[in-house]
């Protein structure tokens, strides 16, 4: 079971300022949940950070459905500090559009890169992760409709055409605007709290394994930087706007 600690809510209603002061967060969007794992789910200590890496959910909407699948695997301190909410694909439902769900405090950390290098447990420590709800790459029927790796059917409206094949994939799942406005927000308040530079000049051909990622470099990062093998995240033109808009 999911517990909550501080400041929790069930539903995607916004909790108040002064409820976030109180847990030590300043509100960066609309909506922010702060709903804790169990100290089991992610190591309750304090480290220095210095990469903020972002990831897909690699499944709906609701990133509170994300957190409670980490809860209830057994692949223990799995997990990311931060989740933005998206829009189902199944109804368009937007409540959960652009919603930040705290699952950890963002000065602790969990394991979110899987690497296999000597490197990987350090890297973990010094970086914060960011799961955006998203499906990731989406496949092309004859008829023209669109499916998720899950074999979900993903509606046209929400799906990007890269016009060209990153990792072998044309058509993505696309990211939101909400959902990439308070990705933004939420940077700018990490950067400053943690001193991580956001300042770099971000192009599609940057969504490829790069050594600084690797050694450590502090800045913003993609998971799709430090492995070859993932999808998270891919060059949609408007991820890369708000990254250079930084
Ligand atoms: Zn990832």
């Amino acid at each position: 079971m999911k517990t909550s600690t501080t400041v929790s809510s069930s539903s995607p209603v916004g909790v108040t300022a002064q409820a976030l002061a109180r847990a030590g967060v300043v509100a960066v969007a609309r909506d922010f949940t702060i709903s804790h794992l169990p100290n089991d789910e992610y190591y309750a200590v304090h480290q220095a950070k210095r990469q903020l890496v972002f990831h897909h959910t690699a499944g709906s909407h609701r990133p509170d459905w994300t957190v409670h699948g980490w809860n209830s695997d057994r692949l223990g301190r799995v997990g990311t500090a931060f989740l933005i909410g998206g829009i189902s694909t199944r109804n368009g439902n937007n409540d959960w559009d652009g919603h930040i769900l705290e699952a950890f405090p963002p000065e602790n950390w969990a394991h979110h890169l899987g690497l296999k290098t000597a490197q990987n447990e350090a890297l973990n420590k010094a970086s914060i992760g960011i799961e955006l709800c998203n499906y990731g790459y989406v496949t092309r029927k004859r008829d023209g409709s669109f499916w998720s790796y899950v074999n979900h059917p993903v509606p046209k409206e929400q799906v990007v055409d890269l016009g060209y094949e990153w990792r072998g994939y044309r058509y993505w799942h696309s990211y939101t605007d909400a959902q990439l406005e308070a990705a933004r927000k939420l940077l700018l308040q990490l950067s400053e709290r943690f001193t991580i530079s956001l300042k770099k000049t971000w192009s599609a051909a940057d969504f490829t394994v790069q050594e600084a990622a690797l050694q450590g470099t502090s800045g913003v990062w993609t998971h799709s930087q430090f492995r070859e093998d993932k999808f998270d995240c891919y060059p949609h033109s408007h991820l890369l706007q708000m990254l250079n808009s930084l």
